[in-house]
């Protein structure tokens, strides 16, 4: 009785830790949230009201509390601050706080703590996909270092080579493998593939035009007026075409996010995120069409595969594993 009870204390005293380590983390990703994208420094402390421009004392940069006291208002002016800061905090905390109670460091050794680091990477991520619609090549490569060094350290803890344990939920190398190209490589497939060739052929009135002016020039006579005409046309077109931005389907930053899931997590649960990612988006989507009238209809697709991605960091396998056991027959 008495060890249930130390051990109920230990787990409480771990999830308490985990939460205010988490929000204290949170705060720091939100200023990587912010700053990284503007290339500005993350160390000093120049954090200041959007409103008045009033520095914030250090006592008011305490995480999620000082939000909730000062009940989302700045001190000097009354300016509402988003609440989205504290969002991310409380986010960040509870998000270790699970983490650390599905996989308890006392059965996985260092895997909790390495999935919080790539949790950390994803919600940043995330944040600035919302923001700029596009993610910061440094906490990309920061992501996949996280997922090689995870794999790396599971796999010479399962060799016994290492003092400390790290338990993968997934085990298998051959599927962290697997996972890296799967999604990513489908993903680049339609992004940069058919995608640009379907805009080429069906969308982009410019080349459309291209084409029948070739059409043309080869139907004219050779150095008469009308194909000199045609000539000028083309050249001066495809000099238009060459100046505009290409069309992908999906950013080079979800290519690499998804190799980078697909290493950490394995190949079931990255196919299982981006699954859940493609039905957010479809739904998010609709609603979108639905509620605005914006003709521009394409939105960041980073962050449903981010929602996916954080979703399998805790469900795991299990969900393509009861989608596949559907598919065998019962005899
Ligand atoms: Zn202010």
């Amino acid at each position: 009785m008495d060890i249930e009870k130390a051990e109920l204390m230990l787990n409480i005293f771990i999830y308490v830790f985990a939460f205010l380590f988490g929000i204290t983390i949170g705060s720091f990703l939100n200023v990587c949230i912010l700053r990284l994208p503007r290339g500005e420094s993350l160390i000093t402390n120049n954090s200041h009201c959007m409103t008045c421009g009033a520095q914030i004392k250090r006592y008011d940069l305490i995480p999620v509390f000082s939000w909730l006291i000062l009940r989302g208002k700045c001190r000097n002016c009354g300016a509402p601050i988003s609440p989205r800061y504290m969002l991310v905090e409380a986010m960040t905390g509870f998000l270790f706080v699970g983490v650390f109670a599905k996989y308890p460091p006392m059965d996985f050794g260092l895997y909790p703590v390495l999935l919080c680091l790539f949790i950390c990477g994803l919600i940043v991520l995330c944040f600035q996909d919302i923001d700029n619609r596009e993610m910061v090549v440094s906490v990309l490569v920061y992501t996949c270092i996280i997922a090689v060094v995870t794999r790396v350290l599971g796999y010479l803890s399962t060799a016994g080579l290492l003092p400390v344990s790290c338990l993968l939920p997934e085990e298998s190398i051959k599927s962290a493998l697997i996972g890296m190209v799967s999604v990513s490589g489908v993903l680049f497939i339609f992004g940069f593939i058919i995608t640009p060739l379907f805009y080429d052929a069906f969308v982009d009135e410019n080349k459309k035009e291209l084409r029948m002016l070739k059409k043309q020039l080869r139907a004219a006579e050779k150095g008469s007026p009308d194909a000199k005409k045609l000539n000028d046309k083309i050249s001066s077109l495809t000099e238009k075409i060459n100046k505009e931005e290409p069309v992908y389907g999906f950013g080079m930053g979800d290519i690499i996010l998804m190799a980078a899931g697909g290493l950490m997590f394995g190949v079931k649960a990255t196919v299982t995120a981006a699954f859940i990612a493609v039905i957010c988006a479809a739904v998010y989507g609709v609603y979108r069409r639905i509620v605005s009238d914006d003709e521009d209809n394409a939105f960041a697709f980073g962050p449903f595969l981010i929602v996916g991605l954080v979703i399998v960091a805790f469900i795991g396998n299990t969900l393509a594993d009861a989608w596949l056991s559907t598919l065998y027959i019962d005899r």
